[in-house]
């Protein structure tokens, strides 16, 4: 049994956040923690603008990115950045660089420019495992790209991933450890990197705990848990305390931004209740998503 924790965006978006995440991981660690990761906020949006840029558009977006996560980086860990984080950065930014030739060369294939979508999560958990670790947690690291599995359909590959879950995730899960996996990202059936379709962090969570039959899957973002509406832009959004798969299936799929309807999906199958929750107000409000309409 584990718990599975997935981080959004805006959840890890500034050293604050990172902190704030790495203390609510080290928290559950007897927990035996599953941990997901997003890109950090708005870089996705930014990585997705990359094919379609002039070249100098191209290179003030490139420019930007490399900045952000360094800003983070330096906010984090102090000059010097710790050994081997600034490697292990240079090295993503270069396989960036050469997806970014390759797109060219191959007149802006789709499928490279979908790989471009992946460096966000890349980066955000290089620079999140380096700040656990400095932190003195037992973690590894999965690359979530050799678990999970899409098919000639681009759809998730159930048997492939669940092998792969149990074979590369399960045996490293232990209470006492982080085991950290990027959110979003996968592999094609070619191999090649490729994505959950946007907002699919999600949907890896929910993989996740349901092939390793986690006890519950914690979301944790910046609203106190689900809303009628979405709280940053409409004031009279009310909370939701609790509420069935049903009803959050309903509820996403009428647009509400409140968790990838494949997640929903697959938690709902194997009973598995999801509690979202705010990485700013740990102890406040939150939403427990599960099969029946009681209280626990
Ligand atoms: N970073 C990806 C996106 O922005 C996935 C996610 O955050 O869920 O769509
Ligand atoms: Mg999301």
């Amino acid at each position: 049994m584990s718990l599975v924790m997935k981080f959004g965006g805006s959840s890890v978006a500034t050293a604050r956040d990172m902190e704030r995440a790495a203390t609510l991981v080290e928290s559950s660690l007897d927990q035996a923690p599953v941990v997901i990761i997003s890109a950090i906020a708005g870089v996705t949006n930014s990585l997705s603008e990359l094919p379609f840029q002039s070249d100098a558009m191209r290179t003030e977006n490139r420019t930007h990115l490399e900045a952000i996560h360094m800003n983070v980086a330096e906010d984090l860990f102090g000059k010097p950045l710790p050994p081997g984080l600034d490697d292990a950065m240079a090295s993503v930014f270069d396989s960036l660089d050469s997806d970014m030739a390759l797109l060219r060369a191959t007149g802006f294939d789709e499928s490279v420019a979908e790989t471009l979508l992946t460096y966000g999560e890349q980066l955000a958990l290089t620079l999140f495992a380096t700040y656990l670790f400095q932190r003195h947690c037992d973690l590894r690291r999965v690359d979530a790209r050799q678990v999970i599995r899409l098919n000639a359909l681009g759809a998730v590959d159930t048997e492939p991933t669940r092998t792969a879950v149990t074979t590369q995730v399960r045996p490293v899960v232990r209470p006492g450890r982080a085991v950290l996996l990027e959110g979003f990202i996968a592999s094609d059936v070619t191999g090649r990197p490729c994505t959950l379709g946007r907002d699919g962090s999600d949907y890896t969570a929910a993989l996740l705990a349901r092939f390793l039959d986690a006890e519950k899957l914690e979301i944790w973002t910046d609203v106190p848990g689900v809303f009628t509406h979405d709280p940053r832009s409409e004031p009279e959004a009310q909370w939701i305390p609790e509420m069935t798969f049903e009803d959050a299936l309903d509820l996403a799929e009428r647009g509400a931004s409140v968790l990838h309807a494949r997640a929903i999906e697959e938690l709902r199958e194997a009973g598995i209740p999801i509690r979202v929750r705010s990485c700013r107000d740990p102890a406040g409000d939150s939403t427990l998503i599960h099969l029946r309409r009681h209280s626990s």
